[in-house]
């Protein structure tokens, strides 16, 4: 098992924004948490990431419990996460937000840098063409493709994605998450949060409901996407 998530609670003051979560992620899934706003999904991946602190519960990496484990040595271990809302920085070019991403790499002067560098530039063409382009001058999607590009560069065992579909046209949200499938098809792991719940389901093996805080239902991607309730609940519309 790559990650084990045992009985999470983490809050905000005195709100409880999850509350005894549990599940785990196998090495080479796709597995989605989805869920309406302020089901807790951002809080799930930060607590991952080492960005909030935990009330009670464990994750365990690897078989290591790095609960306590701070996030730049988390991304050290290869977990590495795409924000909600992209979070590039927009005052550097394309490259400069790729080399940010792997910052805690020393192999930088070897070939394994270049060889991801170019994993990122076969998946993202639109990235090399603009390597030189200063971040804040590009569309929404190709700051998006950045946002998981520069994740990418700390070659991630575990790649955390927040919402990468928010905000983009749909054809762009057909292209990131064929992407993303691609990406898990060469060998990282994805943990996905999506408001997007049609897509998600259909990219994901294992799939999680998140509603105020808690699982309140899991299964395959398929199942989900087939059950009444869920179509009544997260899927209209599609
Ligand atoms: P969204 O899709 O809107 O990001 P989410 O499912 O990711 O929603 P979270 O952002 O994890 O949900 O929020 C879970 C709960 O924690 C919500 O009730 C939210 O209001 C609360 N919360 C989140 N961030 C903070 C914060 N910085 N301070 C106080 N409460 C917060």
């Amino acid at each position: 098992m790559l990650l084990e998530v045992e009985g999470l609670c983490v809050n905000y003051g005195h709100i409880e924004a999850i509350r005894d979560i549990s599940f785990t992620v196998e090495e080479g899934q796709v597995v989605t948490l989805i869920g309406a706003n302020g089901a807790g999904k951002t809080t799930t991946l930060k607590t991952l990431s080492g960005l909030r602190t935990v009330r009670a519960g464990s994750v365990v990496f690897e078989g290591r419990d790095i609960t306590k484990v701070p996030a730049y040595e988390r991304v050290a271990l290869r977990i590495s996460q795409s924000p909600e809302g992209r979070g590039v920085f927009v005052g550097m070019t394309v490259r400069e937000n790729l080399d940010m991403g792997a910052f805690v790499r020393k192999d930088r002067k070897t070939p394994a840098y270049t060889e991801d560098l170019d994993r990122v530039f076969d998946l993202f063409p639109r990235l090399k063409e603009r390597e030189k382009q200063v971040a804040g001058t590009m569309s929404g999607g190709e700051q998006q493709m950045l946002a998981i590009g520069r994740a990418l560069m700390a070659r991630p065992r575990l790649l955390l994605l927040d919402e990468p579909s928010m905000g983009l046209a749909p054809k762009l949200i057909q292209q990131i998450f064929s992407i993303i499938r691609e990406i898990n098809q060469q060998g990282t792991t994805v943990l996905l949060v999506e408001q997007n719940a049609a897509q998600a389901l259909k990219i994901a093996d294992t799939a999680h409901i998140l509603e105020t805080g808690e699982i309140v239902r899991t299964g395959t991607g398929k199942e989900l996407a087939g059950d009444d309730s869920v179509k009544a609940a997260y899927l209209g519309g599609d």
